[in-house]
């Protein structure tokens, strides 16, 4: 797939987001997912490509920390879609020595230690679930945060070897949550709480109006560590 990454570029220039998934999902013969977060991106990607193909293919990690409203999201947009979210769950063995070894917030004490628990539970999970696909999408923005704006639409996963597809990286927040109201589109009741990123519980919080997006995430941390390694771009 890599050697295709210039091709792709030019056939889909210019495109919009449907036709740029309807591409990948319908004409191409490969194996593709989207990996969903649950946010308000990937649930526009949800009902974008459930539209778009029948038997597409979703999946979500859950670390086991998860806030109850995003158990209650899995749920609804499962009902809505009459469809089943896959679920991959971290290693029972490397989760219980974590937590017996370092109890159950070692992720507060440093950044390696809250390394180590995103690669257990999020890493590790995300990179068996990727293993068997020719190309992950992802519902990142480029403006989402500061180690985010160097993506592109089309890009080489050298880490996990296939090839990543951010059909949203040109959406403003605006654009995505239009998109969510005026399609009914589930999202996370968090949102409405003033959680503008949600990832497991005790690593999300609320932020003031007009701060940040990413700033409730892992907030004890300086912005350029702020990303968990599931879209850390390794070169090659
Ligand atoms: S976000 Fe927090 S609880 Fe979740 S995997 Fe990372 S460090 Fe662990």
């Amino acid at each position: 797939m890599k050697n295709k990454i210039e091709e792709f570029k030019k056939q889909l220039e210019g495109k919009e987001t449907k036709d740029v998934l309807d591409f990948f999902l319908n004409e191409l013969d490969i194996n593709i997912a989207l990996a969903s977060s649950l946010g308000a991106e990937d649930q526009v990607l949800t009902d974008l490509m459930y539209e778009i193909s029948s038997d597409a293919n979703i999946f979500t990690l859950d670390t086991g920390r998860l806030p109850k409203q995003t158990y209650d999201l899995i749920e609804r947009t499962n009902e809505k879609y009459k469809k089943n979210i896959k679920v991959f769950f971290p290693q029972t063995d490397k989760v219980e020595n974590l937590v017996n070894e370092k109890g159950m917030f070692s992720f507060y004490y440093s950044i390696d230690e809250r390394k180590e628990c995103c690669y257990i539970r999020k890493i590790e999970p995300l990179k068996r679930a990727l293993s068997s696909l020719d190309v992950w999408i992802t519902g990142l923005r480029r403006e989402q945060s500061v180690t985010r704006g160097e993506m592109q639409l089309i890009e080489w996963d050298a880490g996990n070897n296939l090839l990543k597809l951010n059909p949203l990286i040109e959406w403003s927040e605006e654009e995505v949550w239009n998109y969510i109201k005026n399609n009914n589109v589930p999202y996370n009741k968090l949102h409405d709480n003033g959680y503008p990123s949600i990832g497991c519980e005790p690593c999300s919080r609320a932020v003031e109006e007009g701060a940040d997006i990413r700033s409730g995430r892992w907030w004890w941390e300086d912005p350029e560590h702020k990303e968990c390694g599931l879209h850390i771009k390794e070169k090659k």
